[in-house]
């Protein structure tokens, strides 16, 4: 893999996000659990540019745990809620337009799919 520039910017919510010109988004509050956003950035490192649904950016947010502790997670999104925006399958922001998170659609279409199933199969039984 080649070197790839890459630049952290601060926001108000989400939690982090890596964007294709190689930027890093995290959330401002991050600076005050200093573990968690070590954490975030290595996850967010090892991500690519690509904006398209890809194998390598969808099997990295789902098996790498990249030392985030589940219960610093937690802490954080009880304590900032505008970090919940990170579980939307798409946002819409005035500098970005329109983001859309192609792994959530996937994981969150493959729960429909089964909870779906599950109902014909429960209305049949
Ligand atoms: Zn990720």
């Amino acid at each position: 893999m080649s070197e790839q520039k890459l630049k952290i910017i601060s926001r108000g919510y989400g939690i982090a996000d890596r964007f294709e010109d190689g930027t890093i988004e995290l959330n401002r509050h991050l600076d005050k659990y200093p573990e968690l956003k070590r954490a975030l950035i290595q996850h967010e490192v090892k991500h690519t540019n690509n904006p398209k649904l890809n194998k390598h950016d969808f099997i990295h947010d789902l098996s790498t745990q990249d030392q985030i502790r589940t219960w610093d997670m937690i802490r954080f999104m009880v304590r900032h809620p505008f970090s919940l925006v990170q579980f939307l399958p798409l946002y819409y922001t005035k500098e970005r337009g329109l983001v859309k998170d192609k792994n959530l659609m996937v994981i969150y279409s493959f729960f429909l799919v089964i909870g779906v199933i599950a109902i014909y199969f429960g209305v049949r039984v």
